[in-house]
């Protein structure tokens, strides 16, 4: 079966080498998953996933009361935190995900990529997202990259104007730069053709699939009043979801990814006693 997250990895690895706007990235900084999305099915080919944002400064919710507009409860203090994943002894920074079978069956035509590619094979578009998803990777390691405006000041949105035509000059230098093909070519098929091909599709997921590590909150150890705080104003305990804060490589599995659904791979022999 082909690993297709393997194969991804090795791609990116490729990539840094051979394209100087992303040679700053050190693969082993980043973990490749595969997540589901069905080719029928809108959604994001793929997503880059940053683990190196700091918590966020404390906070709560609050609820008014619709006539009078006051606030009648709020939550306890919480910030919000990103989980750690580790891999041996070194911590991951970004996570990219992408959704199998959606993005190998990704194409060209009548995309709105297809003008920034013209008389292209349609494979390039595939090409296009894993550059897309490294380019979000910030110089400095510490977040989503900021786009710059032409004033000098940065954008909210994370694409700025210039994003995908800057994304579609790296595709050309990583094209031009002559890579193996051996590199590649596992993007010029269609997921049906890789299924006939390699007898199944399988990438790395985490335990909790479909769930994988994500932002979460954290009540704060010592609560102080706030300013809402008045007669009447109740401090309700935070709900947070029991998720793990904390990966390692034995939080990743082997799954197969298949036209409509997916499941878990265990290797033969892995229950029997040694
Ligand atoms: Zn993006």
């Amino acid at each position: 079966m082909i690993n297709y997250t393997e194969r991804l990895t090795l791609l990116m690895q490729d990539i840094v080498a051979r394209v100087p706007t992303l040679s700053f990235i050190d693969i082993a900084d980043v973990l490749v998953f595969a997540r589901s999305g069905r080719s029928d099915a809108e959604g994001a080919f793929a997503t880059c996933h940053c683990l190196t944002l700091p918590p966020s400064e404390p906070g709560y919710y609050f609820w008014r009361d619709r006539t009078t507009q006051r606030i009648t409860r709020r939550s306890e203090w919480f910030v919000t935190k990103s989980p750690v994943v580790t891999l041996g002894s070194r911590p991951v920074k970004y996570l990219i995900s992408f959704a199998l079978p959606r993005f190998s069956d990704q194409s060209l035509d009548k995309s709105r990529k297809e003008r920034l590619y013209p008389g292209a094979e349609p494979w390039i578009a595939k090409l296009d997202t894993v550059i897309h998803e490294l380019y979000h990777i910030d110089p400095e390691l510490t977040g989503i990259r900021r786009i710059e405006r032409g004033d000098g000041t940065y954008s909210a949105n994370c694409h700025g104007h210039r994003f995908f035509e800057q994304v579609a000059e790296m595709v050309h230098t990583y094209v031009h730069s002559r890579p193996n093909p051996d590199a590649y070519d596992f993007l010029r098929q269609d997921f049906s053709t890789l299924e006939n091909r390699y007898g199944g599709v399988v990438g790395t997921s985490f335990r909790t699939f479909p769930s994988f590590p994500q932002r979460y909150v954290e009540p704060v150890a010592v609560q102080v009043p706030c300013e809402a705080d008045s007669e009447g104003v109740s401090v309700e305990p935070l709900r947070v979801a029991q998720m793990p804060t904390r990966y390692t490589e034995n939080d990743l599995h082997i799954r197969q990814f298949t036209k409509k659904t997916s499941r878990r791979l265990v290797r033969k022999g892995a229950f029997r006693a040694a």
